[in-house]
């Protein structure tokens, strides 16, 4: 079957999806037509900003491509206070981004439920419980996630970085830590619990091939996702990962390759939420643009206060480490329009995915 035989299908079989996935001149640029097309229809021009603070680089894992992961110590630590963080939740409130996304390298203990539920009470009274807060803050046990959603949070991101378990084996630790079951089981937790769930993987890892891509977009179809933030893999030259940088992709066959699992997803799942990454912007000055022309709806401006940013070190040449909150948000505006989108303040921007799932559960999910 051709690209475009392909495309007039309501849905996609795994080997539809690979050859999406390669397709190349005239198919792609069909691919492209057909998810633009798509997300015109349900989502419209709009994009939705989610204001991003990195509250803290401390992590407790060691995920063998994440540059913040506990072995590096190539890395000043820090973890904002409670008044900095609620001063960054403030800037988004009055700058009517709506919503925020509290993100940290992931830590289990008592003092982080209390600290993190403390923190959900204190942004939702300073906001009159207008401003929506994403988590994405790691595996936890359901009962500290039944916690935070009864505090106010209403989305959560945890990124299954890969679904395929063998690859999951090559880019984490093998120990009870790094456990592939535990982070299905997280997300089904978070799902059941009523949060609109978000997941994600990382395009281009070494060891990847077109065939694991595809068993990822089935996954998060099958798994009835909210929202999805995914982005190419970029090494960190202090990660165990990096010896492998022989076997990747040319970082652009990377990035191609990412607004092409973007393009399939949102043909797939019209009407998810699904971000425009940074990372694209850190291989392609205008890689967030390409992503919201080819259907990404959603922008996480950093806020995070600026000396802290460059040590919330994911990945090399993140870009705007050195920008203020209010240098984002006129360089935003700006590439957005770019886009031929529009930003929309003061709304949430639920997705009515999620909206559905809720009315098909009677108002109430689980
Ligand atoms: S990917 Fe997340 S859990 Fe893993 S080391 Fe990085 S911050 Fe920690």
């Amino acid at each position: 079957m051709n690209v475009s035989d392909i495309l007039a299908k309501g849905s996609f079989s795994k080997k539809d999806i690979v050859k999406l996935l390669e397709a190349e001149g005239e198919d792609k640029i069909l691919l492209f037509k057909k998810s633009a097309e798509v997300k015109e229809k349900y989502i419209g021009k709009k994009v939705w900003l989610r204001g991003l603070i990195e509250f803290s680089n401390i992590c407790g894992k060691d995920c063998l491509y994440c540059g913040i992961r506990k072995g590096n110590k190539n890395l000043k630590r820090y973890n904002l206070s409670d008044d900095e963080i609620i001063a960054a939740a403030k800037f988004a409130y009055d700058n009517r981004y709506a919503s925020i996304v509290l993100q940290s390298g992931e830590l289990e203990s008592a003092s982080v439920t209390n600290r993190v539920e403390n923190l959900l009470y204190k942004i939702k009274e300073m906001s009159g419980g207008k401003l929506g807060i994403t988590l994405s803050v790691g595996e936890q046990e359901s009962e500290v996630y039944r916690r935070w959603f009864e505090a106010g949070a209403h989305r959560y991101l945890l990124r299954i970085e890969t679904t395929n378990r063998i690859l999951y084996s090559k880019i984490h630790p093998i120990n009870k830590k790094h456990d592939f079951d535990r982070r299905l089981q997280c997300l089904k937790s978070l799902q059941d619990i009523g949060y609109q769930t978000g997941t994600g993987v990382m395009i281009g890892l070494p060891f990847q091939t077109s065939e694991d891509l595809a068993d990822d977009l089935l996954f998060m179809n099958e798994f009835d996702i909210d929202m999805c933030g995914m982005g190419p893999y970029i090494e960190q030259a202090d990660t165990p990962l990096i010896i492998h940088s022989d076997k990747l992709l040319p970082i652009n066959d990377r990035f191609d390759l990412a607004l092409k699992m973007t393009a399939i997803l949102r043909i797939m799942m019209k009407d998810i939420n699904i971000v425009a990454p940074t990372a694209l912007q850190a291989i392609d000055s205008v890689g967030r643009e390409k992503a919201l022309k080819t259907g990404a709806n959603i922008l996480m401006p950093n806020i995070t206060p600026g000396k802290y940013r460059d040590n919330y070190r994911l990945y090399d040449n993140k870009p705007c480490t050195d920008d203020s909150a209010e240098d984002c948000q006129s360089c935003l505006e700006a590439r957005v329009s770019l886009a031929d989108t529009e930003i929309i303040y003061g709304e949430w921007g639920d997705t009515k995915h999620y909206e559905k799932r809720l009315q098909a559960a009677g108002g109430r999910l689980p």
